[in-house]
């Protein structure tokens, strides 16, 4: 069985994200409350997810509990399905894992109650101990703790995990201003969490390969423990930073965010691209968060080396009717091909 540290020591690691958007925009779970209830409702809908993106190069198979803390069920009067989502999402994983010889994480995220103070932390930290409770009976390698806006969120969760005895991967989520709510600076949120114990530092969701890309070189030199970088594929500018800032101009500048972002999605080159970029600055934990589709975990894995079963498919148009370059490919269509 593969050790994250081990295999970081050895070669890159691909983490395939963004289990909520891609559960959303094929009809099983909805937006607004994003509540992965789909792993008790569809089950095979999860676990054909976690197949998908292990064929095309993921290492680790991350259980769908994010937003599935007490904090968000409370909020929507369903805290009686806690514990059930959380057992159901960790062995669905758990399955797919032990059988495709990947990585098993647990997952924490923001709970969007956390406040500074005692009371704050207290309610957070509680929420936090018995997810990573759950995670650790399933056996988990480690655990992911992601897209905290807050640094103080963060350094909570990796207290959990670290009290565990777990190894933490703890990624920050950059808005707009490029900033942390408590810290001014993400580097320093990274150190922070690396000073208290973190295995790996980094950043996920909210930006895309171009605005995080710039935000990647002084984490790497602030920290000596693995990077990580996962942002979501869209194709968020300077003006736009992030998936929530974007306006689409062919529908009146409205906001696309969360359900009309499609026309800004990435290629599957540019996340190729972005990855042998961050892996040149040094980072070597890299996928997609909110977004990705399993094209875009294949070109990940393969911009970092591997050859992963999907990479049998592969583009190759030689052969194709019109654009192909094949002897067999008859010239009149090739001469076709360029009016088209
Ligand atoms: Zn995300």
């Amino acid at each position: 069985m593969p050790d994250l540290l081990e295999l970081l020591g050895r070669r890159p690691v691909v983490c395939a994200e963004g289990y909520l958007f891609e559960c959303e925009r094929r009809g099983y779970l909805q937006a607004g409350a994003f509540v992965p209830e789909v792993v008790l409702d569809h089950p095979e809908v999860v676990e054909g997810l976690h197949r998908e993106f292990v064929h095309a190069g993921t290492d680790v198979v991350e259980a769908f509990t994010y937003y599935g803390h007490r904090e968000k069920l409370r909020v929507l009067g369903k805290e009686d399905i806690l514990e059930p989502l959380n057992r159901q999402a960790l062995s669905i994983a758990a399955r797919v894992a032990r059988e495709t010889g990947t990585l098993l994480a647990g997952n924490l995220s923001n709970t969007n109650v956390y406040e500074p103070g005692p009371a704050g932390e207290r309610t957070v930290r509680s929420a936090f101990e018995e997810q990573v409770g759950w995670a650790a009976e399933a056996g988990v390698d480690f655990i992911i703790a992601e897209t905290f806006s807050w640094a103080g969120e963060a350094l909570l969760a990796l207290e959990t995990i670290r009290a565990a005895g777990l190894p933490a991967v703890i990624t920050f989520a950059v808005h707009r201003e490029g900033t942390l709510r408590d810290v001014a600076r993400p580097e320093e949120a990274c150190r922070q969490a690396e000073q208290a114990g973190a295995d790996v530092v980094g950043l996920n969701c909210i930006r895309g390969p171009l605005t995080m890309l710039p935000l990647l070189t002084p984490i790497r030199e602030a920290v000596s423990c693995p990077v990580a970088a996962l942002p979501v594929p869209y194709r968020t500018t300077d003006e736009q930073p992030s998936m929530q800032a974007l306006r689409d101009p062919a529908r009146g500048g409205a906001q696309a965010f969360p359900t009309a972002l499609d026309p800004f999605t990435c290629t599957r080159e540019e996340l190729g691209e972005f990855a042998t970029a961050a892996l040149a600055l040094g980072v070597t934990y890299l996928g997609v968060c909110c977004g990705a589709g399993p094209h875009h975990i294949r070109a990940v894995a393969e911009a970092a080396g591997q050859a992963p079963p999907a990479s049998r498919y592969a583009p190759d148009m030689s052969k194709h009717s019109f654009l192909g370059s094949d002897p067999g490919i008859t010239r009149s269509y090739r001469e076709y091909a360029r009016e088209l």
